[in-house]
């Protein structure tokens, strides 16, 4: 375990107990002599149930919440950690509230915020197969307010396209 303070791996555990779900140890780095607290649990799927919308429960499936996001990202530049991240971020969300049984409905919402935060055209995406789009005028609806945002930032030249010409000036000497 790296010590936070100096971050040499080289402790031990001075103190070891039991915390609800987790064991609770207490550590001293033998580097810098300081004292940190690790929890350690099981990993394990949450127990969420998901109310589908004919009403039917079905267990949580990361690996399903993993799929519509993989197909989201499908070729866009967006790391497979950081997709990772985004579905671990996704879970913690749902299970940060007491809530056993959670609408499919309300992890879709969730999908898309984070897509809409990650990448737009991911966000298109799934927003186009998640919500069904009746028409075209629903899916102006969806993306006209990310349109318009962009617009507004489109304002500003973008960062990178040109070469500062100070970028160039001759090394002293
Ligand atoms: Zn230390």
């Amino acid at each position: 375990m790296e010590c936070p303070f100096c971050h040499q791996d080289n402790d031990k555990v001075v103190d070891s107990r039991a915390s609800g779900p987790a064991i609770r140890r207490r550590r001293e780095c033998l580097g810098c002599g300081r004292r940190y607290t690790t929890y350690e649990r099981a990993e394990s799927e949450p127990r969420l149930r998901v109310i589908k919308k004919d009403g039917t429960r079905e267990g949580y499936d990361r690996a399903k919440i993993r799929r519509g996001l993989a197909l989201a990202l499908h070729r866009r530049p967006v790391p497979t950690e950081r997709l990772d991240q985004i579905l671990q971020e996704i879970q913690d969300e749902l299970t940060a509230t007491d809530d056993v049984e959670i609408p499919s409905r309300a992890i879709g919402d969730l999908v898309m915020q984070k897509l809409r935060k990650e990448d737009q055209v991911a966000y298109v995406r799934f927003a186009s197969v998640y919500r069904d789009f009746k028409d075209v005028s629903e899916f102006v609806q969806e993306v006209q307010p990310m349109l318009s945002q962009r617009a507004a930032a489109g304002a500003a030249p973008e960062k990178g396209k040109e070469r500062n010409a100070s970028d160039n000036r001759p090394t002293g000497g």
